[in-house]
């Protein structure tokens, strides 16, 4: 697998299932003929964080950014329903570690829609991205 570059963003993503963990996305997007989960991190409904991908290879997760990213994604479908607490807790603590780890800004977490061009909601209309990253910011 082809290794990352230079790490601007963390991606955040919702794995648009309800009822799902990372080993049911790792089997999903290997249906797609990928050689491993897409994302680097998974946090499931219960707050746990699992690993994915390697984060030293390029993950499969934001289209035209993937080099320089590291995708993680909240099981869960956020159109619907809202993130847990305990899901939000361990991704706010993820998130300060790994901005600490890149050297980067709270405005570096972004939230898949945001890119240009995108289409999806990702990571879910119910999930506020500058709510996160304000929270980022103290
Ligand atoms: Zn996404």
């Amino acid at each position: 697998m082809e290794h990352l570059l230079k790490v601007e963003k963390i991606v955040v993503h919702h794995s648009e299932q309800n009822q799902d963990c990372a080993e049911f996305i790792k089997v999903r997007h290997k249906k797609r003929g990928w050689e491993d989960i897409g994302y680097h991190f998974v946090i499931e409904k219960n707050g746990q964080l699992k690993k994915g991908r390697d984060e030293k290879f390029v993950g499969a997760h934001i289209f035209g950014y993937n080099k320089n990213s590291i995708g993680i994604c909240l099981t869960g479908n956020f159109d619907e329903n809202f993130p847990t607490q305990k899901q939000m807790k361990t991704l706010l603590k993820f998130l300060k570690k790994k901005l600490k780890e890149y050297g980067l800004e709270p405005k570096d977490v972004v939230g898949h829609r945001e890119f240009p061009g995108v289409k999806k909601t990702c990571p879910g209309k119910k999930f506020n991205m500058d709510g996160v990253r304000s929270k980022l910011k103290n």
